[in-house]
């Protein structure tokens, strides 16, 4: 069978791509390498994504305000709104609202080629009149066109059970002793839970691993963190902005595959959303009018909606690849590196 669209990865970019374009009445087959959704995440989902989620049991705990700390713990407080989901089964349920729309969900189906024609995944080959790679940060459609690997932050994160967090609180905390050019994060998922991770470019002495233990064990913010810790992750980020081409005649890459996570915060989710429900529009009026050459309006569309915002924080993290292994410099310029500032935005 030929389908008119194989998407590549059932990542949130992958679900609302398929889902978009198999509500449209088209033939949508998503192959996923693994046998369940298991992106490592904090969870973080701004309220601006722009789907309607349904009741949901994904989402852990609501956030109202990110308190930035300093090198020297002092602190500024910024309103903000989302709400933390348990990642899992938050792109469990955007699989299930695509299977929903008619999309055929194929699982342990890692791509493992592909040509303009179609690909081959572990378990079969398939045809398809588009392809798009929405397979994440390391992402397998965009090497095998020949693209350079990303630039990436590398993180690792738990989730600490029996802890105090602060209510409707992500704490962010900048220290180059424990997170040299990035952040530590805390995101609650309850009352007395939290997820604890952080995002790394600069490994220093010590892996990402050992900088966390360290910070979860000797960090001021230690009475309310140290309790048990589970479920510990790695993954990693893309921090070196927008890819220049998000599409290749008739293959389009969407999500971190093509470098829509925020370089300085890290954030992916909403952007990628944003970028697939593009795509998937795009698509569907490529195939309504027989004419694959209207996909190039895809790569105008994201950099219409992504390119200005990501290009400045692109500024920013080379700025944080410099010096922000300096506590000097981060204690004194932080304001103009992190988005809960108005300096950041000048
Ligand atoms: C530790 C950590 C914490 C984060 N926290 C946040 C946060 O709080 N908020 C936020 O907005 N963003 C966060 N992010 C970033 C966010 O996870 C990504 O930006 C987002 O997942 C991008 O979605 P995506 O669909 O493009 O890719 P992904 O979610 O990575 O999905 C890609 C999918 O493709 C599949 N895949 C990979 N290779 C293949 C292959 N060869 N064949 C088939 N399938 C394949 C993968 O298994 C996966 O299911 C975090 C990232 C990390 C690493």
């Amino acid at each position: 069978m030929k389908y008119d669209l194989i998407v590549v990865g059932a990542g949130p970019a992958g679900s609302i791509t398929a889902k978009t374009v198999a509500q449209a009445g088209y033939d949508v087959l998503v192959l996923e390498r693994d046998a369940f959704c298991r992106s490592p995440c904090a969870g973080y989902v701004s309220s601006t994504i722009n789907i309607e989620l349904p009741e949901t049991s994904s989402i852990q705990s609501q956030i109202s305000r990110m308190r930035t700390y300093f090198p020297d713990m002092s602190f500024h407080d910024f309103p903000i709104n989302g709400f933390v989901a348990d990642r899992p089964a938050f792109d469990m349920m955007l699989v299930s609202i695509a299977e929903s729309a008619g999309a055929q969900v194929e699982w342990k189906s890692p791509l493992l080629d592909l040509t303009p024609d179609g690909v081959s995944f572990r378990g079969g080959e398939a045809s398809a009149t588009i392809i798009v790679g929405a397979d994440g940060v390391f992402s397998k459609t965009a090497s095998l066109m020949g693209l350079d690997k990303q630039k990436v932050a590398v993180c690792a994160q738990y989730h600490l059970k029996g802890v105090d967090p602060l209510p409707g609180t992500s704490e962010i905390f900048f220290n180059a002793d424990y997170a040299p050019g990035g952040y530590v994060w805390i995101y609650p998922t309850g009352k007395d839970s939290a997820r604890v991770g952080l995002g790394i470019t600069e490994v220093g002495s010590r892996s990402p691993h050992q900088y966390l233990d360290a910070f979860i064990d000797e960090s001021p913010l230690v009475l309310r963190m140290n309790g048990q810790k589970t479920e510990y992750v790695t993954g990693a980020l893309p921090i070196g902005g927008l890819r220049d081409r998000l599409c290749f005649d008739n293959i389009l890459l969407v999500g971190d595959s093509a470098g829509m996570a925020d370089p300085v915060t890290g954030a992916g989710i909403n952007s990628a959303i944003l970028a697939s429900e593009a795509a998937g529009n795009t698509i569907i009026a490529a195939l309504e009018k027989n004419d694959l050459t209207l996909l190039a309006q895809y790569e105008t569309k994201v950099k219409r909606l992504l390119a200005r915002t990501l290009g400045r924080s692109l500024g920013k993290r080379r700025n944080l690849d410099k010096y922000g292994t300096s506590n000097e410099f981060l204690q004194q310029n932080l304001p103009e590196m992190w988005v809960t500032f108005k300096e950041y935005w000048q």
